[in-house]
């Protein structure tokens, strides 16, 4: 069964009688015990789907958990209050004192103020790789490596990196891997089994994948949540007793959210997908763009990389690509020029994060990103990036044109 399927039947029982089609949303903190020998035999079945308190799970978050797994490939998930928990319990799950974590440079953000911050005053250090290198990647694993995180593609500069030779140089060192996946949502590519298509030599994929649920899987800007997935038993033991040492529990009214969101995510998805590439490519047309940044738009750094991944695992023969890209401005205008073309934009809003109905725009001072760097493998210049929402995409290129000709004028 494809996987667009399988969410809309997850394995829910509801009340006798009530067939409804969406599942029932029970809270609890409390779970009421028949008798003592009971309480004892669930306390028992810690890492099972036996309901002993709020914080392990109801019916409801049960759902949730089966239908990410299922998009995912994935067996056991965990939910957390944000993308950024998700991350943070996946690194205080696996790390302690002396361990060292490998971070893309071009990886989410907070995710490096983390390392830089609490995990370094645990005592767990950290380095920075170069996401579009792997033999950098090789060169800094070293004996108290004991994480490697991966993104694909990274943040807001958009490559893609070559995530099968990644994995291949983490395996090779017995090192294991996190995938933010935001993403790719559970649709662009198969992140357990990225050599599945190619006749693989049983790489097979990463160990752990994350998700920002408070992008595509709710696709409202209006909730925040994230998960933590993983086919390993072993693993999923580590993730989930700290899962519930750390108290990371998530809101009923936000699982119910989500659920409600999650049978449309892949015609949202495509529809996000398609507006952005029409609109990347215009972008790439006028003379006041230097460079696009997307994935699936050639010229693009990793684009290559996308194309054997996510052409693949595609339904529609051109691949999945999400809603995001960025564009580099000429250098010629001021940082002024750029801030008052981002202000100059009508439907598209001044905001962080993506995945919502409404498009955002946002500029990064990309050098202050980069330890005052400017990546080498991209042209000199203002970077914008663009979340594309669900309006028209004709309305959407008509105001990114008013904003050109007013404030860009060459
Ligand atoms: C937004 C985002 C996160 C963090 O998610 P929050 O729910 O906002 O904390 C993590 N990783 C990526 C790639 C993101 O885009």
């Amino acid at each position: 069964m494809k996987k667009t399927t399988q969410i809309l039947h997850p394995n829910y029982q509801p009340p006798a009688g009530y067939a409804a089609v969406q599942a029932g949303v029970f809270k609890a903190s409390t779970i009421i015990f028949p008798d003592t020998s009971s309480m004892r035999a669930r306390y028992g079945d810690e890492l099972g789907q036996q309901y002993t308190y709020g914080t392990k799970g109801t019916p409801t978050t049960f759902v949730l958990e089966e239908q990410l797994c299922a998009l995912e490939g994935g067996r056991y998930c965990c939910l957390v209050p944000s993308g950024l928990a998700a991350i943070a319990l996946v690194n205080l799950a696996l790390l302690k004192a002396g361990d060292e974590v490998l971070i893309p440079n071009n990886a989410y953000g907070p995710g490096i103020t983390l390392a830089q911050s609490e995990l370094t005053h645990f005592g767990i250090s950290y380095q920075l790789y170069d996401a579009l290198n792997p033999s950098c990647l090789a060169a800094k694993i070293n004996a108290k490596t004991k994480l490697v995180w991966l993104e694909a593609p990274g943040s807001v500069t958009m490559e893609f990196p070559e995530l099968i030779e990644l994995v291949r140089v983490c395996k090779s060192r017995s090192v294991l891997t996190a995938l933010d996946n935001t993403w790719g949502a559970g649709l662009a590519f198969k992140p357990f089994e990225l050599d599945q298509e190619k006749k693989g030599d049983g790489i097979g994929g990463v160990d752990i994948t994350v998700h920002a649920l408070t992008k595509y899987p709710s696709g409202g800007a209006d909730v925040l949540m994230g998960s933590v997935i993983t086919r390993d038993d072993g693993l999923h033991a580590l993730i989930k007793r700290c899962h519930m040492r750390l108290g990371y529990s998530v809101g009923l009214n936000d699982v119910e959210s989500i659920l409600r969101s999650m049978h449309s995510l892949p015609l949202r998805y495509a529809a996000h997908d398609k507006t952005a590439r029409a609109l990347a490519l215009w972008c790439q047309s006028q003379s006041q763009v230097l460079q696009v940044l997307h994935p699936a738009i050639a010229g693009s750094p990793g684009h290559a990389h996308w194309q054997s991944l996510c052409t693949t695992a595609n339904v529609n023969g051109n691949g999945y690509a999400a809603g995001l890209f960025s564009i580099i401005f000429d250098k010629r205008f001021t940082h002024h020029q750029v801030d008052a073309f981002c202000d100059a934009l009508q439907l598209f809003k001044l905001g962080y994060s993506w995945g919502g109905p409404i498009s955002l725009v946002m500029p990064y001072n990309l050098r202050s990103m980069r330890e005052g760097q400017w990546p080498e493998h991209l042209k000199e210049g203002h970077l914008v990036r663009f979340s594309i929402g669900l309006e028209d995409v004709q309305d959407l290129q008509l105001d990114l044109d008013q904003a050109f000709r007013q404030t860009l004028a060459i």
